[in-house]
């Protein structure tokens, strides 16, 4: 076998480059031909076996069959853009008002050089690779949209592994690798709530039903479901981001509509708090007269990360960069990631690349200012290749 780190090593160049062209030409949610074509592009050169791309299908797979029987992998990256002006005055920055600020840019270009590698090792490659390239995961719909195309058949994906750069969490820095077992990004669902009462004159209150004093103690009494309904040793978030309702001072509005947000990071507490969010809604408003409107949009469940894949992607780590510089990612953040659709269905594991700087040049994901430390792509391409080239092994306990 070849030393796949090394070959990834050599290709940092070759990634920034892909990166830095990739950058300069951000696309929104499935509406991504440019990026598409990009890819295609490189894919076509590096002599996989198959690549899938159209007929009403969304996002690239790439198919690599190895030498060997085996299980089937698949290796997930994400390509889309944000739709904000960027600020970073790198001489590659985009001028088309869309902006790679959250690191997709790199992600695809790292999977091009781990499909480049695996393709080179495909002789030594025990089963097949499938290579998943994601538009729309800003908005969480491309995972569900490729799933719906059927991307986790034909063949079958016996395991699922995937990437998030830049310095989404602390404490593990550029030149690391960072791995968590359970869960590492939360779910995130929305919920709007309309009160109706009966309007009328703010002096007459006796003759309405007021929806804006439901909002109020629905509000108040849905703070309870994480303080009070919750293990403290468990995560949740409750927030209500909008309260809207009436015209002016001396009117009793007839509704009032309030809208929030729901974070956890288990099936059990996610199921429970949408419960509960209807539950006291519908119940305040019965008890004072009124009804309330309850509905939800569901983003991606928490992702959560399997056990043994975890372990796997832990020894693959250690063998690229060694066990210093391997760390444990220490909490998961409540924001959430598409990536979670395929986990849900097929054991998996998410990890850490950072690419900080450690100065001044870390910003947010999201910011205007947002950029990554290149140095490190390669270590995302060597781990990645090197776990698919490894993870059928048994290694002695
Ligand atoms: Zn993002
Ligand atoms: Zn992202």
């Amino acid at each position: 076998m070849q030393d796949t780190t090394k070959q990834a090593r050599a290709m940092n160049d070759q990634i920034v480059q892909w990166r830095r062209a990739l950058h300069q030409i951000p696309e929104l949610g499935f509406e991504t031909p440019r990026t598409e074509q990009f890819i295609l592009e490189r894919l076509s050169t590096f002599g996989v076996d198959e690549i899938r791309h159209g007929n009403g299908k969304r996002g690239i797979v790439a198919l690599i069959k190895g030498g060997k029987p085996g299980k089937v992998l698949g290796i997930r990256a994400d390509y889309d853009a944000l739709n904000m002006t960027e600020d970073t005055g790198l001489p590659f920055a985009s001028t088309n008002g869309n902006m790679h600020a959250c690191g997709h840019d790199a992600h695809a270009a790292i999977l091009l050089a781990t499909t480049k590698i695996l393709a080179e090792n495909k002789k030594d490659l025990q089963g097949t690779v499938k290579l998943l390239f994601q538009p729309s995961e800003e908005n969480g719909k491309g995972a569900p949209a490729m799933i719906e195309d059927g991307v986790l058949d034909a063949p079958a994906l016996d395991g699922i592994i995937g990437l998030h750069t830049g310095n989404l969490w602390k404490g593990v820095t550029a030149g690391e690798a960072g791995y968590r077992f359970g869960a590492i990004m939360a779910a995130a669902d929305w919920f709007t709530v309309t009160f109706n009462g009966k309007g009328g004159h703010g002096a007459t209150p006796h003759l309405t039903v007021d929806p804006v004093t439901m909002a109020c103690q629905a509000v108040s009494a849905m703070q309870l479901i994480v303080s009070r309904e919750t293990s403290p040793l468990e995560s949740g978030v409750v927030t209500v981001g909008t309260i809207q309702g009436g015209t002016m001072p001396n009117i009793i509005a007839p509704s009032c509509t309030i809208a929030g947000t729901l974070r956890s990071l288990s099936p059990e507490t996610r199921k429970k708090l949408g419960e509960r969010v209807r539950e006291i809604c519908e119940g305040t408003a019965k008890t004072l007269g009124g009804t309330a409107d309850v509905s939800f949009t569901y983003g991606p469940p928490p992702l959560i990360n399997d056990k043994a894949m975890t372990e796997k992607l832990k020894a693959a780590m250690e063998d690229v960069l060694g066990a210093d510089k391997v760390r444990e990612v220490a909490e998961p953040t409540m924001g959430g990631e598409d990536m979670a659709f395929f986990q849900e269905r097929v054991p998996g594991s998410f990890f850490f690349l950072p690419a900080t700087f450690g100065d001044g040049r870390d910003y947010p994901h999201h910011h205007p200012k947002f950029d990554l430390n290149e140095e490190v792509f390669w270590i995302g391409a060597a781990v990645m290749a090197h776990f698919a080239l490894t993870w059928q092994e048994v290694r002695p306990a």
